[in-house]
């Protein structure tokens, strides 16, 4: 293989960039060319190439988003789209196709492969780490140390105030990011869609703090939990937020003086940790190995701290295990 292209997809994450650069040296230093396309499979389709060397990576290990942008393509989402898309690859001489996103991204690679041949690997890139196969994906860690933070600024002032905060964190439908911050943030609860909850219980165990001398309560709260009545989706109002809703019954259930803080797309942001650059060099590395030595259709994940080479299709049908036990382990910390 002479020379490959990478691209970043969907929702970004910070460490994306840390990944790309990854790609681009690992793949310099095995002789092979890369190219790196601009928004995501828009840019496939459209043929929007740069070509990428040692210098053009410099500088952006430590930036948050994607200097090569991400989109949404609902063109790819055809056989025409991804025909034109796998044209445009080979009119370039690129002959595989690294993919750094989340599993809808990786949807369109096995699909691109499966009907035009193009070798496609994935490198698992979202803060919401909902996918199997890998331990961890790349932003995870960089958002729950966000949520950390927030975390602790709200608690300042909740308990300066004596008010309860309830917090609502991203991650779609799945909990993985809240129940990690939530523990390592010292939450007083932690809702999430994986386990089923019953208002009256947290309220009770708010209550029951207070009495116990605790000035401030932070509730987590998953933007996925499912509410009665109330179906989840990523653009809802404000008003319909599982926080707001959750908030209310908290102020009318115990008189409490509730505060509610939805901490949208700062979550998103912000230059990756050290622990994300790691495992995005690391991915990013790996992705060009897999690539050179005739691998398709598998996205590279870390799982005990080894490379994994994983099936794609794995990778986008498998679930995640929830760990439950870390969710007991957050609920008898957090009395
Ligand atoms: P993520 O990769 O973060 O899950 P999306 O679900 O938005 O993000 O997917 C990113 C892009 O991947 C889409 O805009 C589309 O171009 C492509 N894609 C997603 N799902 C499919 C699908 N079922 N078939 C083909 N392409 C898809």
């Amino acid at each position: 293989m002479k020379k490959i292209a990478v691209l970043t997809s969907g929702g970004d994450a910070p460490g994306m960039n840390a990944a790309v650069r990854a790609v681009v040296r690992k793949a310099i230093h095995a002789g092979v060319e890369v190219v790196g396309v601009n928004r995501g499979y828009a840019g496939v389709i459209e043929g929007d190439f740069i070509k990428l060397d040692k210098n053009s990576v410099s500088d952006i290990i430590d930036r948050g988003g994607t200097f090569l942008r991400s989109a949404r393509c609902d063109e790819f989402r055809t056989p025409e789209g991804r025909a034109k898309g796998a044209e445009q690859l080979r009119k370039e001489g690129i002959e595989g196709l690294i993919v750094i996103g989340g599993d809808g991204s990786f949807t369109g690679a096995t699909l691109l492969t499966n009907e035009t041949g193009i070798k496609t690997v994935g490198v698992p890139a979202t803060i919401d780490n909902d996918i199997a196969c890998t331990d961890d994906s790349i932003g995870y860690d960089t958002a729950m140390n966000t949520i950390i933070d927030a975390i602790t600024k709200i608690r300042d002032t909740a308990s300066s105030h004596e008010r309860a905060f309830v917090i609502e964190a991203m991650g779609r439908h799945a909990g993985f990011l809240t129940l990690a911050a939530g523990l390592a943030g010292g939450a007083e609860a932690i809702l999430v869609p994986e386990m089923k909850f019953n208002i009256d219980e947290v309220c009770n165990n708010i209550q029951a703090g207070y009495e116990a001398g605790k000035i401030h309560a932070i509730i987590l709260v998953a933007e996925g939990v499912e509410i009665e009545g109330q179906e989840f989706t990523t653009n809802r109002d404000v008003n319909q937020s599982n926080a707001f809703i959750i908030g209310k019954e908290l102020n009318e259930r115990t008189g409490f003086e509730t505060r509610v803080s939805i901490l949208g797309h700062i979550q998103r942001g912000g230059a990756p940790t050290g622990r994300d650059r790691l495992l995005a060099s690391r991915l990013g590395a790996a992705a060009v190995d897999a690539l050179l030595a005739g691998e398709t259709n598998k996205m590279v994940g870390l799982v005990h701290n080894r490379i994994n080479i994983a099936e794609i299709k794995d990778a986008i049908e498998g679930n995640k295990e929830f760990d439950e036990e870390l969710y007991q382990l957050a609920n008898i910390l957090s009395i």
